[in-house]
């Protein structure tokens, strides 16, 4: 039956086929085997983007200004911070080589969680951008985890790119589709309350083997034995 069904199933005039690349390849699917463990850097780049999108302050929006010098390194790209009262609403410079004077792209950020703030990015906050930015008429981008009213849509959409939250996680999911799947796996599941005490963002699922309850994160793959109904560190498993 199953010989069946995968002759049944097999592409038979996919030229990739021919040429003996596998659909994981085709589809760009990281191998379930290898996707962990991830490195340090990995891990620190999960963590920051699950911060920004979380309902936690990102208290003077450091931590997005960080994550965006980080999408543009991956993208190629050379990045310079400006932090401090004197940045002139710039917050992030692109520059396309080490040395360049000029960046290709000024950015301002502004770190606004959906989730805790009543308000959206209004039209003041693009007229000051738009001021500051005078030399940079086709490279400045506004980029915010929140969204913009319509007004300032319409008002500055064709004089500044326009990032929102929908935008933002789509360019993470560019620079980084790995940590960005991890980070949407476990808000996905936000209805279990239990975190993992290892990857500190993976659920903890509850699992019956031979009715004896234990958990298991859903990110980092590490068990936990149910004492009491509570998790307790166990073992780290490979899958
Ligand atoms: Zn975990």
């Amino acid at each position: 039956m199953f010989a069946l069904f995968k002759k049944q199933n097999q592409p038979t005039e996919t030229k990739a086929t021919n040429n003996k690349v596998t659909f994981q390849e085709l589809l760009d699917i990281k191998d379930i085997r290898v996707r962990r463990p991830s490195n340090g850097i990995s891990s620190i780049i999960e963590q920051t983007i699950l911060d920004v999108l979380s309902s936690q302050e990102d208290k003077g929006g450091k931590k997005l200004v960080q994550l965006v010098s980080y999408i543009f390194n991956q993208l190629g790209y050379h990045t310079k911070i400006n932090d401090g009262f004197n940045d002139k609403k710039q917050d992030v410079l692109i520059f396309q080589n080490k040395d360049d004077d000029k960046p290709i792209l000024v950015i301002q950020c502004k770190s606004y969680s959906p989730q805790n703030t009543k308000d959206r990015i209004k039209i003041g906050a693009l007229s000051d951008f738009v001021a500051y930015t005078e030399d940079y008429k086709d490279c400045r981008m506004f980029l915010t985890t929140s969204y913009f009213y319509p007004k300032t849509i319409e008002d500055f959409a064709d004089r500044v790119i326009l990032v929102d939250r929908i935008g933002f996680i789509a360019l993470l999911s560019k620079a980084f589709p790995i940590e960005t799947a991890n980070v949407m796996n476990t808000l996905s599941l936000h209805d279990i309350k239990e975190n993992c005490k290892e990857c500190r963002h993976g659920k903890l699922q509850l699992l019956f083997f031979n009715n004896i309850p234990n958990f298991k994160c859903t990110n980092c793959a590490t068990k936990y034995k149910a004492v009491n109904r509570q998790p307790v560190l166990y073992k780290r498993e490979k899958y």
